[in-house]
């Protein structure tokens, strides 16, 4: 009963909540279930994009890991645990430097990795805990939300200014859920304005542009255990916003039935750049290294570099099948 009461505390906290009180004995069933297979070491290694490594290629990049307090429960539940992520994706990102983290992965044993010490070449990692500060909008090539955002006029502001000169934006999960409720203008800043209908379970990611510099070498399908959230609202706007990948969702009323929805996107707005990513709900998520790529993708993407950047930390720590 104690976990249940702190759930709802944290559920309450966080009112609009796509996977609230509904939804909590479905959790905890899929809370205590396993992760689904992983992919192999081969298939993951054959997809990568090795650019040769040469001294001085890769410039100087800041970034800025975004969390909040941990909601969804307790600690160790292994959901929505935005604190975990930033220390080990700190480490996995900065290496020792950014982090006193000592494995990468988020769910389970600890997975051991040779190069966990290093992190990506000439990148800085910083943490921030809610917002950024003005000093982070002003320095950061991008950020990386995992958490809700409490978007407020100002906010919207300021982020206006750091897309416009230029900034990269990545969302993950709760940030692309916009709170109190979805708004036309953050599909305006960031290409998706929220959503209104959510659900957990088996997610089958099904490539919806595989000519994207993203997307390639990805799996056409790749199936996870996560939460979607569904449909864009308001309605996307197909000439603005790229959707790489989708799941397919019961959408119901009139010629209802499942239809895709977007999982994974691209935004450009100004001079900036934003990646969408739906999945994060569980920490074993961020273990697989499809996943992985997926973020690490997006990321370098936004910071307006070779997409394929950080493609050799996909598989650091990551957890793999035989
Ligand atoms: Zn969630």
């Amino acid at each position: 009963m104690m976990a249940n009461r702190v759930s709802c505390q944290a559920a309450k906290a966080c009112w609009v909540c796509a996977c609230a009180v509904w939804s909590f004995g479905v959790l905890s069933l899929v809370a205590a279930a396993k992760p689904p297979p992983a992919p192999t070491r081969d298939a993951v290694e054959a997809a990568l994009v090795r650019e040769k490594s040469e001294p001085g290629k890769d410039g100087p990049l800041r970034l800025v890991l975004l969390d909040d307090r941990k909601d969804h429960g307790p600690d160790g539940n292994g959901l929505h645990d935005y604190p975990l992520w930033k220390k080990r994706w700190a480490l996995l990102l900065g290496g020792f430097a950014a982090s006193a983290e000592t494995h990468i992965n988020l769910h389970g044993v600890p997975i051991k990795h040779a190069d966990t010490t290093k992190g990506a070449e000439n990148v800085t990692v910083e943490g921030a805990r809610g917002w950024p500060s003005d000093a982070q909008f002003a320095s950061a090539d991008v950020i990386v939300a995992y958490c809700y955002l409490a978007w407020t006029d100002a906010r919207k502001k300021q982020v206006t200014d750091y897309l416009g000169r230029g900034g990269g934006l990545v969302l993950i999960h709760s940030a692309t859920w916009t709170r109190p409720k979805a708004d036309p203008d953050i599909a305006a800043l960031v290409g998706i304005g929220g959503f209104t209908r959510f659900r957990h379970g088996e997610v089958r990611v099904e490539l919806a542009a595989a000519n994207h510099p993203i997307c390639r070498g990805m799996p056409r399908t790749l199936l996870l255990k996560d939460e979607t959230y569904w449909p864009p609202t308001p309605q996307l706007d197909a000439s603005l916003v790229t959707v790489l990948a989708t799941s397919l969702e019961e959408v119901g009323g009139k010629g209802g039935g499942k239809q895709p929805q977007s999982l994974f996107w691209t935004y450009n707005v100004g001079h900036g750049r934003v990646f969408g990513s739906v999945p994060g709900h569980f920490a074993w998520t961020f273990d697989n290294p499809w996943f992985r790529l997926w973020l690490l993708r997006g990321i370098a993407w936004a910071a307006g570099e070779s997409p394929y950047r950080f493609d050799n930390l996909a598989l650091r720590g990551a957890r793999v099948g035989t």
